[in-house]
C-alpha cells in the first residue's frame, strides 16, 4: 500500500474577503514535496467561503492532485455558534468551474469574514445550494465537550478520507 502525503487545510489569504492573487503556491508546493518524501500527494486550497481562482489555477499547473474546495462556514441552529467544516468538490480545477462555484458561495456568504451575528447558512442550505455538484461536506453539530469534539472530528477526518477514496478511484 502506498502512502498518500495530504493536508487538507491550507488558507491562501489572511483575509478572505481580500484574496492574496500573489500567494506564493510554488513555495506550497517545494515544501509539500518535501513533507510528501517521494510519495505521492494531495491538497486542497481551503479559504474561508471562497475559491481563490488565481492561486488555484497556479496549484493546478504545479501539483498533480488537487482537490477543489474550500472552508465553510455552519450555523444549524440560530441560537448555536456557528462552526467551520471544510467542502470538497469532484469538478475540474479550471477558471469556469472556480466561478460558477464562487458564485454560489457569494450567494451564501456575502461576506467571506463573518461574525458571529451574520447569517451563516445551514448544511441543508449548503448542499440544496450546490445540488448540481457532486461534493462532500463532512459536517454535524459541534458537541459541547471537548471529548465529544474530539470524536466528531475524528469522524469528519474518516468521512473526508471515504470520500476523497471515492472521488479518486471513480
Ligand atoms: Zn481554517
Amino acid at each position: 500500500m502506498e502512502p498518500v502525503y495530504i493536508d487538507l487545510h491550507i488558507h491562501t489569504s489572511k483575509n478572505p474577503d481580500q484574496l492574496d492573487t500573489a500567494y506564493d503556491v510554488a513555495t506550497l508546493h517545494e515544501k509539500v514535496r518535501a513533507c510528501a518524501m517521494g510519495s505521492p500527494y494531495l491538497i486542497p486550497l481551503t479559504d474561508h467561503n471562497i475559491i481563490n481562482k488565481v492561486a488555484y489555477l497556479h496549484a493546478a499547473s504545479l501539483f498533480p492532485h488537487l482537490l477543489i474546495g474550500a472552508e465553510s462556514h455552519v450555523r444549524n441552529y440560530r441560537d448555536e455558534p456557528p462552526y467551520h467544516c471544510h467542502i470538497f468538490f469532484r469538478s475540474p480545477v479550471d477558471a469556469d468551474t472556480i466561478d460558477a462555484l464562487n458564485v454560489v458561495l457569494d450567494a451564501l456568504y456575502p461576506r467571506k469574514r463573518v461574525c458571529a451575528s451574520d447569517q451563516i447558512p445551514s448544511i441543508e442550505e449548503i448542499a440544496k445550494h450546490f445540488d448540481a455538484y457532486e461534493f462532500v461536506h463532512p459536517g454535524t453539530r459541534p458537541w459541547p465537550d471537548l471529548r465529544c469534539r474530539l470524536k466528531r472530528h475524528l469522524k469528519n477526518v474518516r468521512l473526508t478520507f471515504n470520500a476523497i477514496r471515492y472521488i479518486f478511484n471513480s
